[in-house]
């Protein structure tokens, strides 16, 4: 089955019979509604015309600098983006030629190969484990193209409760990432839209924090990090940005010019209302919410999943990876779940070249507490019956 037979039957989970754990919607019911409507009223208010008039390629300039001073660079080094699927793509279109080697991690966040696919990346899986990339096999994999007389172009990561696994790049790979990368001459794309939403455990420092120091400043820096309002405030305002080297961004903008010349303005100076005063108590709530509902999901499947079934424990985010037995195929075993009313999302399409026919990504985002006992419940049955 292909990925548009599974987006075919995911269709059917649209029905509310069905118990979703497939989608990756953040929780409708914390959006701050009440604060959006009055921050658009303000923007009218204070700005008039100009917030519905045509602006700059590199976005609002206040949201630029409030971006730059919180992480440290200066505003030429931002780029606001209609969010950050579409940094995904312009960065891809910018940097990937036809049968340029890609390294992205086995399972990748699929959004990212449906951006790069148009831009024919001829694609290396780097392999993970339950601290992220494997960095000695990287450090192999490298080595061997060097000596092959080739690089890679690109190296697509989320260290940050990853989608689809939820797992996290300890801080010792992280360092060594980006050591690797600069030593080898890899460019390194860091998409971090969940980077803020940890619910348990001490945050680590980005990648492209850690280049900042390794490579002498902001312009130095072969990390481009994307960063998402996506998951911490609404995905609807389709406001996000990237942070790179100025030359990058220079480049970047050239590529958002030719693609929809700017983020609405009015969206952008929205979200410049709402970064202080509302989205540090929106995170918290966020990250409240998601964490519990990640400990109810991982009880639930303690109750009723049967042996040889394993999962990741995400320390933040809103998805977590679950392993089957060899002889389980997810794929198939997705239409017997939806007959049981409930859904998730077969792992194999996260996988750049191949594997995990026995995986399934479930998030835990968007269903309620009753209903992720019921759905999961419902799933163990499905499982159940498969391993017969
Ligand atoms: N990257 C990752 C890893 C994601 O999970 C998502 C959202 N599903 C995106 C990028 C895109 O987010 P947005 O365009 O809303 O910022």
């Amino acid at each position: 089955m292909s990925s548009s037979v599974i987006r075919e039957i995911l269709k059917v989970t649209q029905s509310p019979d069905v118990i979703s754990f497939a989608g990756g919607l953040p929780a409708p019911e914390l959006f701050p509604i009440g604060a959006v409507r009055q921050a658009a009223s303000t923007v009218l208010d204070r700005y008039g015309a100009a917030a519905l008039q045509y602006s700059t390629t590199e976005g609002h300039l206040p949201l630029r600098q409030w971006l730059a001073e919180r992480a440290g660079i200066t505003p030429d080094n931002v780029q606001i983006m209609t969010g950050s699927q579409q940094g995904l793509d312009l960065i891809g279109k910018m940097l990937i030629g036809e049968g340029d080697v890609v390294l992205v991690e086995a399972p990748t966040y699929l959004g990212a190969l449906q951006s790069f696919n148009p831009y024919g990346p001829a694609y290396t899986q780097m392999a993970t484990d339950e601290g992220g990339i494997d960095l000695e096999a990287l450090e192999v994999q490298l080595a061997a193209l060097q000596q092959a007389g080739r690089s890679a172009k690109l190296l697509y990561c989320v260290p940050n409760f990853q989608n689809p696994t939820g797992r996290t790049l300890s801080l010792e790979r992280r360092r060594r990432l980006v050591e690797l990368t600069a030593r080898f001459g890899v460019v390194v794309l860091e998409d971090d839209p969940y980077g803020s939403l940890r619910f348990t455990g001490e945050a680590l420092p980005s990648l492209y924090e850690l280049a900042l120091d390794m490579c002498g400043g902001p312009d130095g820096s072969h990390v481009i990090y994307s960063g998402s309002f996506s998951k911490v405030l609404v995905p609807g305002l389709r406001d996000a940005w990237v942070q790179a080297a100025g030359p990058m961004i220079r480049k970047l903008v050239q590529a958002k010019q030719g693609a929809d010349l700017h983020t609405p303005t009015f969206n952008q100076m929205i979200v410049m209302e709402l970064v202080e005063e509302v989205m540090p108590a929106q995170i918290e709530r966020v990250k409240a919410l998601y964490g519990a509902r990640a400990q109810t999901m991982m009880a639930a499947m303690k109750a009723h999943f049967p042996a040889g079934v394993s999962h990741t424990v995400p320390e933040g985010g809103m998805f977590l990876w679950v392993t089957l037995p060899e002889r389980i195929d997810t794929t198939a075993l997705l239409p017997k779940a939806v007959e049981r009313q409930v859904a998730f999302v077969p792992g194999a399409p996260f996988f750049a070249l191949g594997g995990g026919h026995n995986t399934m990504r479930l998030s835990f985002s968007s269903a309620n507490d009753e209903q992720i006992g019921r759905g999961i419940g419902a799933l163990g049955q499905t499982i159940a019956e498969a391993l017969g």
